[in-house]
């Protein structure tokens, strides 16, 4: 099958530091692919090269047949891609339902400004859709709240309904279980396979592997830049280099 997102040889400096060293990965339609390795394996850069915030050094970035080399995020974001970053980017003195309507017309407009945006938030449709996307991520009944005043764990489902909005063909996602307890990490895990059951394409990057075996249909495994392992949970469970670059020689 042909895949919705190619990395081809793809190589990042940091000055005499090679974060990604001749990175391939085939991102099959359908699928959940789960990134892991270490920490400073390179993984938040490899994704950063995928939403435009990082250009590498060398290589391709292909996501439906357009290259996404020097690509600006929101043109990569206009494609279909949307994402979740590591440390959350929400607007924390808006209301949750402002949040949602912001990228909705971020998508939309290819660019956003306050300015333009207050008189069209006034929309129904538009509001509608941002209230069921909150709805679906459990976060309904706090439409009203300020953004600042939430959880941890709802900070990250206000991100994930701020992607929902954009009707996203593939969903990046860097640690999105990331400081949650164990409750909320497993509603976690049920709403991102409700989403994988839509049929909408992720790569997740997790250091959890509760939540990679309950989601991946594919690993790959980075460690000091390079993909040192790939395939099905299985396997790579059972795959010494990675036990033994991942975790020290201790189990998965
Ligand atoms: P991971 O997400 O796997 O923990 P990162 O991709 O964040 O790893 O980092 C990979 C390596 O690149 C690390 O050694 C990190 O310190 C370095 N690095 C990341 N971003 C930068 C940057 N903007 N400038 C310099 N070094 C960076
Ligand atoms: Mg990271």
């Amino acid at each position: 099958m042909a895949s919705i997102l190619s990395v081809q040889n793809v190589n990042k400096r940091f000055g005499g530091l090679k974060a990604l060293d001749e990175v391939n990965l085939e991102i099959e339609p359908g699928t959940v692919h789960a990134i892991i390795g270490p920490n400073g394996a390179g993984k938040s850069t490899l994704l950063n090269c995928f939403v435009g915030r990082l250009t590498p050094d060398v290589g391709t970035v292909t996501f439906e047949g357009h290259s996404l080399i020097r690509l600006a995020p929101h043109e990569i974001n206009q494609l279909g891609v949307s994402r979740v970053f590591q440390t959350p980017e929400i607007f924390g003195d808006l209301t949750l339902l402002e949040n949602v309507m912001i990228p909705y017309f971020a998508k939309r407009d290819g660019a956003f400004s306050l300015n333009a945006w207050k008189p069209m938030a006034g929309q129904n449709d538009v509001r509608g859709k941002a209230e069921e996307m909150l709805a679906d991520v459990g976060l309904g009944e706090k439409h009203a709240m300020v953004a600042n005043s939430l959880s941890r764990g709802d900070k990250r489902r206000l991100e994930l309904a701020m992607c929902l909005v954009q009707q996203p063909k593939l969903l990046l996602l860097d640690e999105p279980t990331a400081g949650m307890a164990r409750a909320d990490t497993n509603n976690t895990i049920d709403l991102l396979k409700t989403i994988a059951s839509r049929g909408i394409t992720m790569v997740v990057i997790e250091h959890d592997m509760h939540v990679v075996f309950s989601l991946a249909d594919k690993i790959s495994v980075l460690a000091q830049g390079y993909v040192i392992a790939e395939g099905a949970p299985n396997d790579i469970k059972g795959d010494p280099r990675v036990q033994e670059v991942y975790l020290g020689g201790a189990e998965i």
